[in-house]
């Protein structure tokens, strides 16, 4: 190699050092023609030593201290910086150094230089501060304007055009502008520009063309064109497209120039695309956290289905969202929580949705584009609902399905990447646990507060729940009914039958005075065969007729025994008003007890209302 041309180098390789701060040296090595790399020039202490080149090459983080940098259009050439002094290497000098050495590789290594040196310099610089800039954008639209912008700092072009490859692979227009900020006529579909810009994509190339001479209808006259594919990980994720009026506005080194800030564009945009790509895992992993900790506080089923409910529409981005529990074996699913829409069914007949039956059944993710379904009877209910998108979650919790999650789009068809879909599983199986654990603890609790033998509460709830009642009343100023009940000579069934069959009675009277109130009244054993019923917000007319009418139920219902006999039971009751008869639960208690042993001792009469209310109690008598 000539000298000049050395000394070319070695000032090339100082200027590198000096832009990376890499105070340890640089030196270039080039394959010697027999496989063997030699060093051909070097700056600074020249200390630098040829690493392990491969290992290196393989694993860019191998030594952070030292960078190692192929030459473009070289066989084998490398580059290799050292620092001594300061922090490691990072990337952004990784992309200021890359610039170098293509500067190296194109200008001084190749035969003739274009550009005046100073000229290219100060390019390269102001490639430089692009790429900084661009190292603090977050957003992919921001780093697309800038690098759109940076094109007018670099090239004395028109218009700059950025375009980038979707999910799809199909290149779609992110930023575009010209070099007075505004607006200019969107790339046309077809002619001329469109025909380049796809021999460019198919290539893998960038494309100089001096002169277009028909740039379709926005653009009169001759017009100059460079394009250059984004590459990123040897795949094209974009595109920069220039235009500028007029003949040969452009040439090679306005290609170089535009090369290498496409470099940097590329490399911006994926960690851009990262960046956004984080932000969105950290908003799911928030969400996530919110639902877990939701779902291990939860003591009620429907209030922990509510935030699923309105968690996953506003993940999702859906119109509405329904929450269900499903039975196995049962053909109903049962609405625990809605959020979004309020027009819905309680119940839904799984005979009547195929789709929602084929989440249950198999406890995996359903996502149906209304429109491409088959014209059955749910796809016209669907759309009868304006539904456009309905997406199904499997609730399941310890292997079993235990309900459904639906999430459904009206004005626009939703489309859920795998990301998200793993998330929104996530989501609904730390739900579906906590269900599970607040179902059961409902069971443990209802155990402790029922009486094994007639299945109604026990007296413990019935003194819990009674102290709560009085208190309402007491509140609300309304009236509170406490109907007692002993059965008739109860003993004699035990004696003549055996306990068992005794057993027996006692829980069809729980069943039937269960069947004769109101859901919100609460029956409870008070012990043997005595069982209370308390009616809040009740008059002692009404009382009377709820007493007269489970007494007579009692006394009609005959009871089929173990032996084949059947038995009916009698029953005295006694009924107490708060706040007339008490105003406490003992004497509430002790009132309707008091009214209830009166008419065991009498006959005749069913139910006897607490002394010193003749009117009632004379009504009661008729
Ligand atoms: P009375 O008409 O005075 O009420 O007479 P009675 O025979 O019903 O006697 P009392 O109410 O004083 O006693 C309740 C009886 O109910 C006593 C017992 O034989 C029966 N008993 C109490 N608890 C149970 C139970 O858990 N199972 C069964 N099989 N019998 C019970
Ligand atoms: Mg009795």
């Amino acid at each position: 190699m000539a000298e000049a041309s050395q000394k070319g180098i070695a000032s090339t390789l100082d200027e590198l050092c000096h832009a990376v701060a890499a105070d340890g040296g640089a030196a270039l090595y080039l394959d010697d023609g027999e496989g063997a790399l030699q060093r051909v020039a070097s700056s600074g202490s020249g200390g630098v030593r040829p690493p392990r080149l491969l290992e290196q090459l393989r694993d860019e983080n191998h030594d952070p201290r030292s960078l190692v940098l192929t030459v473009p259009g070289t066989p084998a050439g490398v580059v290799v910086l050292a620092r001594k002094t300061g922090g490691n290497f990072t990337q952004q000098d990784r992309a200021v150094a890359r610039l170098w050495v293509r500067r190296l590789a194109e200008g001084t290594l190749a035969t003739g230089t274009h550009l005046a040196p100073s000229v290219w310099t100060r390019r390269i610089e102001a490639i430089q501060r692009i790429g900084a800039r661009l190292n603090r954008l977050g957003s992919v639209q921001e780093v697309s304007a800038t690098i759109c912008r940076g094109t007018f700092e670099i090239i004395d072009n028109d218009e700059a055009h950025l375009l980038l490859a979707d999910d799809q692979g199909y290149l779609q227009p992110i930023a575009h502008m010209t070099r007075d900020d505004g607006t200019p006529p969107v790339l046309p579909y077809d002619g001329p520009i469109a025909r380049h810009i796809g021999r460019a994509l198919a290539a893998t190339m960038p494309v100089l063309e001096k002169s277009v001479a028909d740039a379709g209808p926005d653009r009169a006259g001759p017009h100059s064109l460079l394009i250059v594919p984004l590459l990123h990980e040897g795949h094209v994720n974009g595109l920069l497209c220039l235009i500028a009026a007029g003949e040969a506005r452009f040439d090679d080194d306005h290609l170089r120039l535009l090369q290498i800030l496409s470099d940097q564009a590329a490399v911006a945009i994926e960690n851009a695309r990262l960046l956004s790509g984080r932000d969105e895992l950290v908003h799911e992993l928030a969400g996530l956290l919110e639902v877990s900790e939701a779902a291990g506080a939860a003591s009620d089923e429907r209030q922990l289905a509510t935030q699923l409910a309105t968690r996953m529409r506003r993940a999702t981005g859906a119109d509405a969202a329904r929450v269900s529990r499903w039975d196995e074996g049962s053909t109903v699913l049962r609405l625990l929580a809605r959020d979004g829409s309020d027009a819905c069914e309680d119940t839904v007949e799984l005979a009547e949705s195929a789709l929602r039956w084929s989440a249950l059944r198999d406890g995996r993710p359903v996502l149906a584009q209304v429109d491409a379904l088959d014209n059955g009877v749910e796809a016209r209910a669907l759309r009868a609902g304006g539904v456009r998108t309905l997406m199904l979650l499997p609730l399941t919790a310890g292997g079993r399905t235990i309900g459904l999650v639906e999430l459904l789009a009206l004005h626009q068809s939703l489309s859920i990447n795998e990301s998200q879909l793993h998330a929104l599983e996530a989501m609904t199986s730390l739900t579906a646990t906590g269900l599970e654990r607040v179902r059961l603890l409902e069971q443990l609790r209802s155990a402790a507060d029922t009486d094994l033998v007639t299945g109604v509460h026990n007296h413990r709830y019935l003194q819990e729940r009674l102290r709560q009642e009085v208190a309402r009343s007491a509140r609300s100023h309304s009236q509170l009914a406490v109907l007692m009940m002993d059965l008739d000579k109860f003993k004699q069934v035990n004696d003549r039958h055996g306990h068992a069959d005794g057993d027996g009675v006692l829980h069809n009277i729980g069943a039937t005075i269960m069947a004769e109130v109101r859901a919100n009244d609460i029956v409870a054993r008070y012990g043997g065969d005595e069982f209370v019923v308390i009616m809040p917000d009740t008059s002692p007319d009404q009382a009377e007729l709820v007493a007269n009418r489970v007494v007579r139920s009692i006394k009609n219902r005959r009871h089929a025994l173990s032996d084949g006999a059947q038995v009916s039971v009698g029953v005295s009751a006694g009924l107490a008003m708060y706040p007339a008869d008490g105003r406490t639960t003992a004497q509430l208690l002790g009132a309707a007890d008091a009214a209830m042993y009166d008419i065991k001792r009498t006959t005749g009469r069913d139910v006897e209302r607490a002394a010193g209310h003749p009117a009632i109690e004379a009504a009661a008598a008729n």
